[in-house]
């Protein structure tokens, strides 16, 4: 029905233990394309009692994947990684359905959840301890790296591959088990990876997904004693629950939670190379990635011509169907998604925004919204303090680098930030003001498995990806040899 070279890929099921299996209820849940909310597929809605046994397979599951060697686990993720590839367009193809985004988003999206895979393959090997030199003669001082145990996942939708990959791949390399839990709406990719994981040699019981009710398995995810660490990328909201859900039983946390990313243009900014990365980092996925510029802050000399040439360049933007050629802008995940957008641009435009471009639902109507552009944006606009998660880019005004500083660090979040300058000495003066776990400097595009990926303040704690990533899923151990 989805058209895809291998059938089997598409997963109605969830993977627990090695097991394809369904609900003890029986009961499922639809998954739609929010390209017109035709049904796909149904998966099962699971809750606690599947979720404990999963983490009762994860717990039997660690104790002989820990005692695998680096390079036996490293071939295992290699395989998943050239897995991912061979059948990178099947991939694509369930994600753009499930999810909207365009399929040459999809396709790029699966390179990067694979690269995640791939790095770790990588890394699983480097997972190097140090020797201390002893204050004592007859003391050694020696540490080791030991994988932190059963791991707990919970993932969003908008990136409904790589979110995992970077999470699983870093556990499965430094050697602990994980169950996953996918977003509701994008259930499918996570099932076709764990598909593939399997065909890699992954054991039962290393990697199991578990789809369903979301509190009742993140319940179970930060209440169980079996679970040493949770990784969560969402909103903050629910990373704040979930820490404190957590703290009983002391687990080890990464959270990757939102964002309210400023993106500074300032006078001395190559306006052309500022444009093309608004473009990327505001539009991709329509706007619905915890990295998207949230607020664009133009310095008063350049405002008018980098409105005038954002707005040529949004014109440019084709909205459709993800699966249509040449589509650059896939419809708002659901209908709470575009009822947000449409609140804050009404909030905008009633607190004195001008509308450059868009500005309105499209015409295709379902959760297409108009690639838009506000200016004159203030600060006491709820598009200022509100993470917008669609195709909106608001236009603030700013006189002095300090001004600048002020505004771009006046949130409670602090996840990337973009600026445009090129002037050196400012270069390093901003990037060292910005709170922030990300600063692109000239450029819009900051996601690679080779850098460290994470914020600061409410935008959570934690690497994803580089060697920091791998650190996240291992305790430290000091051993100390005495009587030498
Ligand atoms: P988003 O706004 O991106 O949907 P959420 O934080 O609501 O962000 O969702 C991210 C992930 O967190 C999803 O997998 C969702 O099912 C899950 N989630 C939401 N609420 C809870 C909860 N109470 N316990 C566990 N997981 C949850």
């Amino acid at each position: 029905m989805l058209d895809l070279k291998d059938p089997s890929l598409l997963r109605q099921a969830c993977y627990i233990d090695g097991q394809w299996v369904g609900a003890d209820s029986g009961e499922t849940f639809p998954v739609t394309n929010p390209a017109g909310g035709a049904v796909i597929a149904h998966v099962p809605r699971c809750g606690a009692a599947e979720t404990e046994r999963a983490f009762q397979a994860a717990d039997r599951a660690f104790a002989t994947w820990r005692e695998t060697t680096a390079a036996e686990r490293a071939r295992i993720l290699r395989r998943w990684f050239d897995l991912m590839l061979t059948h990178q367009d099947d991939l694509a193809r369930i994600m753009t359905l499930e999810q909207g985004k365009p399929l040459a988003e999809a396709k790029g999206e699966i390179a990067y959840a694979a690269a995640y895979v791939e790095w770790f393959a990588e890394e699983a090997r480097r997972a190097y301890g140090d020797v201390i030199p002893s204050p004592a003669r007859d003391r050694q001082i020696v540490v080791t790296k030991e994988p932190v145990g059963v791991c707990a996942a919970i993932t969003p939708w908008n990136f409904p591959s790589a979110m995992i990959t970077r999470k699983v791949a870093p556990a499965l390399a430094a050697g602990c088990t994980i169950v996953l839990k996918p977003a509701e709406q994008t259930p499918l990719s996570a099932l076709a990876l764990a598909e593939l994981a399997a065909r890699a040699g992954v054991p039962a019981g290393v990697f199991s997904v578990v789809t369903g009710r979301a509190s009742a398995i993140g319940g179970v995810m930060t209440g169980s004693p079996l679970v040493r660490k949770l990784t969560f990328t969402g909103s903050t909201g629910v990373g704040r629950l979930l820490m404190a859900q957590c703290a009983p039983t002391i687990k080890k946390l990464s959270l990757e939670l939102g964002g309210n990313a400023p993106f500074i243009v300032f006078d001395d900014a190559d306006l052309d190379a500022a444009v093309a990365g608004a473009i990327a980092s505001k539009y991709r996925n329509a706007g619905q990635t915890c990295v998207c510029s949230n607020r664009f802050l133009v310095q008063d000399g350049v405002y008018d011509q980098f409105a005038e040439k954002l707005a040529a360049a949004v014109a440019l933007l084709k909205v459709g169907g993800g699966l249509e050629e040449g589509v650059t802008q896939g419809p708002l995940i659901d209908e709470p998604a575009i009822a947000k957008v449409e609140s804050l641009v009404e909030d905008a435009i009633a607190k004195g925004a001008r509308v450059v471009s868009g500005g309105k639902r499209h015409a295709l109507g379902g959760t297409w919204y108009e690639p838009t552009v506000l200016a004159d944006v203030s600060r006491d606009m709820e598009v200022a303090r509100e993470e917008i998660f669609g195709p909106v880019a608001p236009l603030f005004r700013f006189k002095t680098e300090d001004e600048a500083i002020a505004i771009a660090n006046d949130t409670e979040f602090g996840l990337a930030a973009y600026f445009y300058s090129k002037d050196h000495a400012r270069v390093w003066r901003v990037s060292r003001r910005l709170e922030y776990g990300m600063v692109g400097i000239n450029t819009g595009l900051i996601s690679t498995e080779v850098a460290p990926f994470g914020g600061v303040k409410c935008s959570g704690t934690g690497r994803e990806g580089s060697k920091y990533g791998l650190d996240e899923y291992m305790e430290v151990k000091y051993l100390a040899l005495g009587g030498l």
